[in-house]
């Protein structure tokens, strides 16, 4: 049997060999820091995952191996670890999932792990917890050959972003784009058009990417969610979100063919 591969995680960042391939063990120098493991099929490979402490393992160097963002390894098209990109962000997921989710939420009770599926059990009240994936739209509306970025008050405040937002129980991923962006910045959109998806398991989103062109309004930001919108052409865009992000993805895309003329 081939030997199970180890995806060690600790908020965020993968343990990786500096050839570029997964431990086959977890070294022994993690072993006190183990906060959370679990053994996952990962599209049909066995793998054993787990997450420690990050603030313990700060001091402790492994030889000939080190520690990768994973929000890196999406970043990189060339790299070998793009291969590792979607069996990643599963464990993450999972392993996240798995560690916030140690008691039945109907009785109380201690969950434990199923043997047959990825799911926890309540041996009292037999209720069964699938892993929880939280849907959000995110939308680069366009208008005139730009492109609109905000400003987050609660989050990064230094980097202009595309608007986003959870979906919501009985709406369509469609009026999702349509509704977040009414209540941020009170523009109406037309032309609401898929453009890719992405996971991101931090701690358990899943990013479904949309552009729209802007149809009626002037910018009025909310201002519990936004500092500030703008219009941004493809010569004066702002600081933005680093390339392995859906954002990224998002504006390179708007601007990728006007850039090809
Ligand atoms: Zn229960």
């Amino acid at each position: 049997m081939p030997e199970k591969k180890h995806y060690i995680f600790r908020s965020g960042e993968l343990f990786i060999q500096n050839d570029n391939t997964l431990p086959v063990e977890v070294p022994h120098e993690f072993e006190k820091w183990i906060s959370d493991s679990i053994d996952l099929n990962l599209f049909g490979t066995e793998a054993h995952v787990t997450l420690l402490d990050s603030d313990g393992t700060k001091q402790t160097i492994i030889p000939d191996a080190s520690w990768v963002r994973l929000r890196s390894i999406f970043a990189a098209p060339e790299s070998a670890l793009l291969a590792m990109a979607s069996s990643s962000a599963r464990a993450l997921g999972i392993i996240n999932w798995h560690h916030a989710t140690r008691f039945c939420s109907r009785c109380g009770a201690s969950l434990v792990d199923s043997t047959t599926e990825v799911a926890r059990i309540c041996p009292s009240c037999k209720a069964i917890i699938y892993p929880r994936l939280s849907p959000a739209i995110i939308v680069a509306v366009e208008k005139d050959g730009k492109v609109l970025l905000a400003r987050h008050s609660q989050r990064n405040q230094d980097m202009f972003s595309c608007l986003a937002g959870f979906l919501e129980h009985g709406e369509t991923l469609e009026e999702c784009v349509a509704r977040e962006v009414y209540e941020e910045v009170h523009l109406e959109l037309q032309n609401i058009r898929y453009a890719g998806s992405q996971s991101w398991p931090f701690p358990d989103q899943f990013m479904i990417a949309f552009r729209a062109d802007w149809k009626a309004g002037d910018i009025r930001v909310d201002p519990t969610e936004l500092l500030e919108a703008q219009w941004f052409d493809k010569d004066h865009l702002p600081n933005t979100p680093m390339p392995g992000t859906v954002a990224w993805k998002l504006i390179h895309d708007v601007f990728a063919p006007m850039s090809k003329k």
